[in-house]
Parts: structure tokens; C-alpha cells; sequence
């Protein structure tokens, strides 16, 4: 089988939305090496299974982004008419999409898309993309290669994720995450959901039995990372929605492998489509999609109950704060790392 691989040069603070980005466009897989991320991640703590110092130092300032693209036709054809395959069905986020391009797209109208959705990225995170070329691509086996980049990793106070074809004896104490993402967001490398997990981890290890009786929705579930978390540190109650029906299917296909699917409900859908209310609802959407349904949240939440919101980037945390400052959730904790907050939120016992 034939790819066409086009190759990108992407600044740290554009990499992730522009990954994500390429994948929502109809990419068949993304690899992305960004030196910055990992070096992040393996700050401090002890590199697990290969020579992480070396690595990092051969790696370019700028992150490598590689996506793959289904040819319409075969490449002889393709390089004379110039035309990708480009589905653009997944329906993810309605702002990302160009509902009229659902037919085969040419490389260079996709890259002028690819453009227009950068240039709206860089007005709040700044930095740059360059595209570095395209190349046809026989056989190769892009779903698996980024496989080698992802490996154990302790994200908590006891939580681990780790990618569901390794084996990892865990320490005692520790829970571990057995998690493929395939096309879904959440491998827990990202700091939004990093702090999500530490978020719910504190929670549970504070309130364990307000925890296990709490009714809990993670909105947005991607991976099914979160929802695995809440079963693994003991809730009973879980609920998992995203709006993409791909994910729902990967995040179901986690939660067997980590034996928690008869504790969670999971369903493609939004906020709105659900009854709550919860104790716990954790969200690691986007900025302007917490501002939109900032309104909307507080009806979702039980008396006394939390809300957890991530995937803020800094730019964004002023806008979020203020459309909150209009509702009755109290701002418990705001927690950073790197460029991405997570609010803690409560509302008030009636
Ligand atoms: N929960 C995972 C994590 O923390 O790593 C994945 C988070 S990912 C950043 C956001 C997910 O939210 C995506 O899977 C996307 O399809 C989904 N999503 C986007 N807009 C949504 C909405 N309005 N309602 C529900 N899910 C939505």
C-alpha cells in the first residue's frame, strides 16, 4: 500500500494542535518527535528504557511532524494531478472543519488549509511551521512507529500510564493504565491530561469515599484515559462522552483491556445530550469550548461537587477565568505546567 508522507518543521508551542490538527484532516497516522515534550517529560525523573540523554541531544530544536495521507489514486497518477485523499468525515470540532472539502482535496489545497489553520493557531500561541516536503511512501509501517516513543510513565502519585503492548511490573501502591490510543487524544504524555490525573489522583487519596460514591463524567474522553483513571482510584460511577465517535470506540476498547468497562458508561455525544448531575465532571477540552459551555456546567454539577478543566493554554486562562467569574462555581486551585492550565472548580453546597 502506497502514503504520502508530507514532513512539517513545527515550533514547540504549535506542535500538539497541529498534530491533532493533521489527524482531524483525515491523516491515516501522525508521528510527532518534539524535543522540548520529551525533554519535559523525562525532567527529572529516570528514563526508562533507552538512552534518553543522547537522544535528546540529537534531536532538532523544532519539532518533526510526520503525517501520512492515503493517495486517491496511484502515485504515478497523483503526481500528475497533484491529488490527496483527504476525508475530512470526523466530525471533532466544528471550528477545525471545512464541512465542503469531503471530496478528494489536492496537496496543495491542503496545504493551503493546513495554512489558514495555523496562522488562527500562532495568533495565540505564536511560533512557526514550515512544510518541508512530501514523499510517497511503499508499505511503511507509520502506525507503529511511534510506538517506540511511548513508554511507561509514573504521571502521579499513583498513577502510571503505560502503553497496553508493553508489559511493566507496578510498585505496590501503584495503578496502572494500560492505554492504546490509536487516532484518539490521551496517551498522557500531554500536560493537560497530566494534571487532570494528578488532579483526580489528590482527590481520591483526600476523599476516598466521596470519590467512590461519586457520580463522575469525563467529557471528552478521547483515549478513555481519565474515565480508567476515576475506575482505577475507585469510583463507582462513570460516565464517558466524546463527540467523536472514533474515539468512543478506542476509549471502549481500553477500558476492557484494563477490566473497568462494567464500571463506565460510554457514550458518543456532548454535554448537553446528559442528565448529571456530578461530583466530579474533569473536561480536557479547549479554552474557547470551556467558555462556551460555561454557563451550561454548573447545571451538571451536584451541591458540593467538583469540576476539573483542562487543556487551557496561557493565553487563554485570563478569558476562561473571567466567563467563570460570572457563575457560582468557586475556583478552588488553578494548577500550571509548562503553558497549560487546569481549574479546579467547586460548587457551593446549597
Ligand atoms: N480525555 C482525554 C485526555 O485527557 O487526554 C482526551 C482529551 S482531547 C484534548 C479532547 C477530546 O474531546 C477529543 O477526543 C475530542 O473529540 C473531544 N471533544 C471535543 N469537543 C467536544 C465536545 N463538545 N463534547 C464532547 N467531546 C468533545
Amino acid at each position: 500500500m502506497q502514503s504520502i508522507k508530507l514532513n512539517f518543521q513545527v515550533s514547540h508551542s504549535l506542535a500538539e494542535l497541529f498534530t491533532y490538527t493533521l489527524s482531524a484532516l483525515g491523516a491515516e497516522g501522525v508521528t510527532t518527535v518534539d524535543r522540548e515534550e520529551l525533554a519535559g517529560l523525562y525532567d527529572g525523573r529516570p528514563a526508562l528504557n533507552y538512552a534518553m540523554d543522547d537522544y535528546l541531544a540529537s534531536l532538532p530544536e523544532e519539532a518533526r511532524v510526520e503525517a501520512y495521507f492515503k493517495p486517491a489514486q496511484p502515485w504515478a497518477q497523483v503526481a500528475e494531478n497533484n491529488q490527496v485523499l483527504v476525508d475530512l468525515d470526523r466530525d471533532y470540532q466544528a471550528e477545525l472543519y471545512e464541512p465542503e472539502h469531503t471530496q478528494p482535496l489536492s496537496l496543495k489545497a491542503l496545504l493551503a488549509l493546513l495554512e489558514d489553520k495555523v496562522q488562527i493557531f500562532q495568533e495565540n500561541l505564536g511560533g512557526s511551521c514550515s512544510f518541508e516536503g512530501a514523499e510517497i511512501i511503499e508499505d511503511e509501517d507509520w502506525d507503529h512507529q511511534w510506538q517506540e516513543f511511548y513508554q511507561p510513565l509514573r504521571l502521579s502519585r499513583r498513577l502510571t500510564v503505560c502503553p497496553s503492548w508493553l508489559s511493566y511490573e507496578p510498585d505496590p501502591e501503584e495503578m496502572v493504565l494500560k492505554i492504546d490510543p490509536g487516532r484518539a487524544f490521551g496517551t498522557g504524555y500531554h500536560e493537560s491530561t497530566e494534571l487532570c490525573l494528578k488532579a483526580l489522583d489528590d482527590l481520591a487519596y483526600d476523599q476516598p469515599a466521596f470519590f467512590q460514591e461519586a457520580r463522575t463524567l469525563d467529557l471528552g474522553t478521547g483515549s478513555g484515559i481519565l474515565a480508567i483513571a476515576l475506575a482505577k482510584l475507585g469510583a463507582r460511577h462513570i460516565e464517558a462522552v466524546d463527540i467523536d465517535p472514533d474515539a468512543v470506540t478506542v476509549a471502549q476498547e481500553n477500558f476492557q483491556g484494563n477490566q473497568v468497562a462494567d464500571r463506565i458508561q460510554a457514550a458518543t455525544g456532548e454535554l448537553n445530550q446528559l442528565k448529571g448531575p456530578y461530583h466530579i465532571l474533569v473536561a480536557n477540552l479547549i479554552a474557547k469550548l470551556h467558555i462556551d459551555l460555561a454557563e451550561a456546567y454548573p447545571h451538571y454539577l451536584a451541591p458540593g461537587g467538583y469540576l476539573i478543566l483542562s487543556g487551557i493554554i496561557d493565553e487563554q486562562f485570563p478569558k476562561v477565568r473571567q466567563a467563570f467569574a460570572q457563575t457560582d462555581l468557586v475556583l478552588e486551585e488553578a494548577r500550571l505546567k509548562h503553558d497549560w492550565w487546569t481549574l479546579i472548580f467547586r460548587k457551593l453546597d446549597a
